[in-house]
């Protein structure tokens, strides 16, 4: 059963509330004269109750706020009603011995009797306040270091569409480091989307955050964003599973020089493969003009000795034919000799052109000509040495002026027109036509004479190579070589066709004008 509340009982009740309260409770008068105080007023400030009662309050305010108080007070007075004092404003206490503290008041009033009292219930805050103010010194020493820090930091949050899928991010949190790195200002960036910083998120990018959601792990990555043009790497994780915390540094710089030293190695490479070509082409050009030079002097020594011993018959028989009456004996080894110095002037003539071509000495010299005319003067020229019945015959189209090395293109057409002559039997004719076609001249040489073995053919174009089928007919087998190189400088290509015991058909195609 409750027993009932005695105005005795409350008055033991509030004294006992009054002297064990754990806030300082203080009584003031209209006067703003302390009336009474509770043993906490005391320890707190360092008085005993005799040494405040009746002294005015503002023994308990620090100096600075003293001269306001006592208006403070009156004020209240006029109309007292229960609330926190000096609402906004930092409080503070002053102790018997000076010391300052601060303090949070609230206020409520009473009257006892006609006498009008206020009651000030006091709460030490010098803890609260300490452990405010800890935590906001180290609100700005983790702010200073987060963004202090040159590794970007932020944290986003992750956006999902109505089956869970992520499908965006937005920025929650950035350090500077994050806003000097997407070249943004910090307060710009924080609420944007990571959409309208580094483009949508591709599918890779969406799989990584659910993973990092879905495990809780970390995960590391190392990607080109082409909306920024940078490589970033870094990590992150959701402490949360909803946020992502984010660690990023940009490696476009390191990216950037290994590209530099990619290129340059594969410079470098480049060039010692170029280097090592060039070696080796100039090693099988020197080895291929020594096979020439030793071929040659294999040749001379060869080809030389019958047409020097002629020579030298002739010139002795020349010697004893010296009556008036052996004119016609002398002068038939006369010509004799004249067509061995010729024969023999050919095969140096050839020899001499090829070891040119091959050193890269020879020269394209350019010029404008009617390449109907030369084809005819070639014509003519050769007429002269066909054999018994022999003809040559086709048509010379008129091709109007070409822009090309007019001694070469001679040089070419007299090499294969002397071929077909030495290389077909009398009264067998001789095609050699020309027709311009696509920017182009055709120049063919068709004989029906005995043709070059199939299993041959492939090595018509090398050097002193001679066909087994050529009998007697004398050669050095350079002429073609020679042909193929001078078709190439002119910027021409040259084909042929050959069947054994049928004849050959040779077909060049120099262009109007070569292109440099
Ligand atoms: P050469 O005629 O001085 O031997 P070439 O280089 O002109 O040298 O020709 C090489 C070889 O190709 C000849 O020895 C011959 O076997 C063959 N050849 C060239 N032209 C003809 C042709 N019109 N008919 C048959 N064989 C040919």
């Amino acid at each position: 059963m409750m027993g009932s509340f005695t105005p005795q009982d409350s008055e033991a009740g509030f004294q006992a509330l009054f002297e064990n309260a754990t806030i300082g409770i203080l009584v003031v008068n209209a006067n703003g004269l302390i009336h009474q105080v509770n043993p906490f007023i005391e320890r707190k400030f360092g008085y005993s109750a005799h040494e405040l009662i009746g002294k005015p309050v503002e023994i308990l305010v620090p100096e600075a706020y003293k001269k306001n108080h006592a208006r403070h007070i009156h004020r209240y007075f006029e109309s007292p009603k229960s609330r926190p004092m000096g609402q906004g404003v930092d409080l503070f206490g002053v102790t018997k011995s000076g010391g300052e503290f601060p303090l949070e008041i609230s206020l409520a009033h009473y009257k006892n009797g006609n006498e009008s009292l206020s009651v000030a219930f006091v709460t030490d805050i010098s803890e609260r306040r300490r452990a405010q103010d800890e935590l906001k010194s180290n609100e700005t020493k983790y702010r200073d270091l987060f963004d202090g820090l040159t590794e970007s930091i932020h944290i986003f949050e992750l956006l999902k569409d109505g089956s869970g899928n992520v499908t965006d991010a937005r920025f929650v949190l950035v350090n500077q480091a994050t806003a000097d790195l997407f070249g943004m200002k910090r307060e710009q960036l924080e609420g944007k989307l990571r959409s309208e910083v580094l483009g949508s998120m591709d599918a890779d990018s969406r799989r990584m955050a659910e993973l990092a959601l879905q495990t809780g792990k970390r995960i590391t990555y190392e990607r080109y964003y082409p909306a920024i043009n940078r490589w970033l790497a870094g990590s992150f994780y959701s402490p949360d599973r909803k946020q992502i915390v984010a660690f990023v540094h940009d490696i476009t710089p390191v990216k950037q020089a290994e590209d530099a030293l990619k290129s340059l190695n594969e410079g470098l490479e480049l060039k010692v493969a170029e280097r090592t070509l060039e070696l080796k082409q100039s090693l099988f050009r020197e080895k291929e003009l020594n096979a020439l030079k030793s071929g040659f002097v294999s040749l001379a020594s060869h080809e030389f000795r019958t047409p020097l011993t002629t020579i030298q018959t002739s010139m002795s028989l020349i010697e004893a034919y010296s009556g008036d009456d052996n004119k016609e004996k002398r002068l038939k080894h006369i010509a004799k000799v004249k067509s061995v110095v010729k024969n023999m002037v050919d095969m140096l003539n050839d020899f001499l052109s090829l070891d040119k071509l091959e050193q890269g000495k020879a020269v394209f010299t350019s010029e404008q000509f009617s390449v109907t005319t030369l084809c005819e003067e070639v014509k003519e020229e050769m007429s002269t040495m066909l054999k018994v019945g022999q003809q040559l015959e086709g048509d010379l189209h008129e091709a109007g002026i070409i822009n090309s090395d007019r001694k070469i293109l001679r040089n070419i057409l007299l090499n294969l027109l002397s071929n077909a002559i030495k290389y077909s039997p009398e009264s067998k004719p001789i095609r050699f036509s020309m027709e311009p076609k696509d920017k182009h001249i055709v120049i063919t040489v068709c004989d029906q004479g005995i043709g070059i073995p199939a299993k041959e053919q492939k090595h018509l174009f090398s050097n002193f190579f001679r066909a087994s089928n050529v009998g007697g007919v004398e050669g050095t087998g350079l002429g073609l070589n020679i042909v193929k190189k001078y078709v190439e400088m002119l910027g021409g290509e040259i084909g042929f066709q050959s069947d054994i015991g049928k004849g050959s058909m040779f077909e060049i195609s120099i262009p109007l004008a070569r292109d440099i």
